[in-house]
């Protein structure tokens, strides 16, 4: 599971006597970075007024925008409105090993929830999840590929991640099982979406190992016949 502090969120940031609200992360290389300002920019109009900061990411030296609403009425985390890229992570080693079906749904979840569409984000998250479970299934269990793309995430998850179960927290298994009813009932269904975040996190980081430990595997078995 990833510390709070390497979690891609919201955060202040203090620029010419004014406090921003940024991304904590690089847009393009998704470093957790502390970015320098290029230049500052604000518009406004009777309604509206809208500052804009040019960033450069220290690690990889690209360039990006952070948009933030700075009426009297918007307040802290509200203040921040989009970021020019979009949020992504094409270069992150694990996102790497899942299919582009995943990549571009839990991208998606990602900037939905980055937007305030938490709705979205949340079942985004869960189908994300769904997706990924399979994937791992399907490297784990060739043969039964079909049984694993017609099944439901849970009993995937009950057939084929058996041996992982014992990880998964009751509320987790509840949300999974009945995320509609779970997000129709419950208030802290933000919390919900913490948790099925924090599974695919260890999903990610399971196919990672399962990758490797495959290779190393077949290398073994490679090997052998020379010896
Ligand atoms: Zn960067």
């Amino acid at each position: 599971m990833q510390n709070n502090e390497n979690k891609l969120m919201k955060i202040q940031y203090e620029y010419d006597n004014q406090e921003y609200i940024i991304i904590n992360r690089c847009p393009h290389c998704n470093l957790d970075i502390h970015p320098t300002v290029q230049s500052q920019y604000s518009f406004e109009n009777n309604n509206y007024k809208v500052s804009a900061l040019s960033l450069t990411c220290p690690s990889c030296k690209r360039d990006y925008f952070i948009f933030n609403d700075f009426r009297e009425d918007t307040i802290g985390l509200e203040r921040f409105i989009i970021s020019n890229p979009k949020y992504g992570f094409s270069e992150n080693a694990l996102v790497k090993n899942t299919s582009k079906k995943f990549q571009s749904l839990y991208m998606q979840s990602i900037n939905s929830e980055l937007l305030g569409h938490l709705d979205i984000a949340f079942f985004g998250y869960v189908k994300s999840l769904e997706i990924l479970i399979k994937e791992i299934a399907t490297v784990q269990h060739p043969e039964s590929e079909d049984v694993i793309l017609f099944s439901n995430l849970i009993s995937c998850l009950e057939q084929f991640h058996a041996t992982n179960m014992h990880l998964f927290s009751k509320k987790l298994l509840e949300i999974l099982k009945n995320d509609y009813l779970f997000y129709y009932k419950t208030e802290d269904y933000e919390a919900s979406s913490e948790l099925v975040k924090d599974c695919i996190n260890y999903f990610l980081l399971y196919l990672e190992l399962l990758l490797k430990t495959f290779s190393l595997n077949n290398q073994t078995k490679s090997e052998k016949p020379s010896k």
